[in-house]
């Protein structure tokens, strides 16, 4: 019976990209109306390409957010922004975003380079409109129109989720015709695991300081269900360069990691529905973010 022909479905590959800490990630929570993407208000939080798969009626956006692209010299950060930079040629559509608060760059920044290489349609996202006055998106709007021939310009707050309707609309414009690529009920290939070793490292960002975010690793070291029980046990190691912030880690006490684990249980017990079971463990790794080897273990540089 085919009395009501289904609509065409369009689908395809939009990027995320953009300087750090301007809000690409909590975008893509938003749009997917659920946390898989982790958030802090420090930059370069996000450290490999994640993946969200939007579904509409008769659309389905496959959204990679991209650690910042930024100028990068350790190791790790130069991974980091070539994962960003190898997700742009492979895109349908771009979303370039930038944060309406900070300075306005020099007309030619590496960025928007990135994009005039990769020769994609891309629309430029003004985020945290929540922020500022409405004139003070013009004079912005203006420079930005004379760096590319952005498809369109959308003042947002991914915050708020203010602007994400005419997203939406604007990325349908530009798909092209074509089936799911995934399944209508997943709303990312990130594993549970991952996602769970990412919740850790959220809230470390959230409740340490200085450079200890940045030297900080997670590893799932296993993941059991127990049905029975309506549970599941999750241990992580969580690796640092140095003994020092092996100690703030940990805290006096123990109390910063029982803090630490507190509130990556709860997030963990939304995210799976299930009571969970949480034991971390702190371990150093000397100077992690420089050692190559290490970092394949973790998954960098896998992606080129
Ligand atoms: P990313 O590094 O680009 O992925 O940025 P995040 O999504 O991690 O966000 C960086 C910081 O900006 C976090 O503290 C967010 O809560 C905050 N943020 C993101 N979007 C908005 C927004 O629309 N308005 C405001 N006021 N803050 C925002
Ligand atoms: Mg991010």
């Amino acid at each position: 019976m085919q009395e009501h022909p289904e609509k065409p479905i369009k689908s395809g590959m939009v990027t995320l990209v953009g300087p750090p800490n301007v809000g690409k990630s909590t975008l893509l929570n938003s749009l997917l109306g659920q946390k898989i993407s982790i958030v802090s208000p420090k930059p370069q939080t996000t450290r490999n390409r994640i993946l969200g798969i939007i579904n509409g009626d008769d659309y389905q956006i496959v959204m990679l957010d991209t650690p910042g692209i930024h100028d990068a010299e350790k190791p790790l950060n130069l991974e980091m922004v070539k994962i960003a930079l190898s997700t742009l040629t492979e895109a349908d559509v771009i979303l370039f975003m930038i944060d309406v608060t900070l300075p306005l760059p020099k007309p030619e920044t590496a960025s928007v380079r990135h994009l005039k290489d990769a020769g994609r349609p891309a629309m430029l996202l003004i985020n945290k409109i929540d922020l500022v006055a409405r004139e003070a998106l013009l004079p912005i709007i203006a420079a930005y129109q004379k760096m590319y021939p952005f498809t369109a310009i959308i003042p947002v707050s991914a915050r708020l989720g203010d602007g994400t309707e005419r997203i939406i609309g604007e990325i349908h414009r530009l798909l092209p015709e074509g089936p799911r690529l995934y399944p209508e009920d997943i709303p990312t290939d990130a594993t549970e695991r991952f996602i769970v070793a990412e919740i850790i490292r959220e809230k470390i960002f959230l409740k340490t300081g200085e450079e200890v975010p940045y030297a900080t690793a997670v590893v799932v070291d296993s993941f059991k269900e127990d049905p029975a029980r309506m549970q599941v046990v999750i241990h992580a190691t969580i690796f640092v360069e140095k003994q020092s912030q092996k100690g703030i880690v940990i805290g006096k006490n123990g109390r910063k990691l029982k803090e630490i684990g507190t509130a990556a249980r709860e997030d963990m017990e939304s995210l799976l529905g299930l009571k969970v079971v949480l034991k971390l463990w702190v371990k150093v790794q000397k100077d992690w973010t420089r050692d190559r080897r290490f970092l394949r273990e973790f998954g960098f540089g896998g992606i080129s």
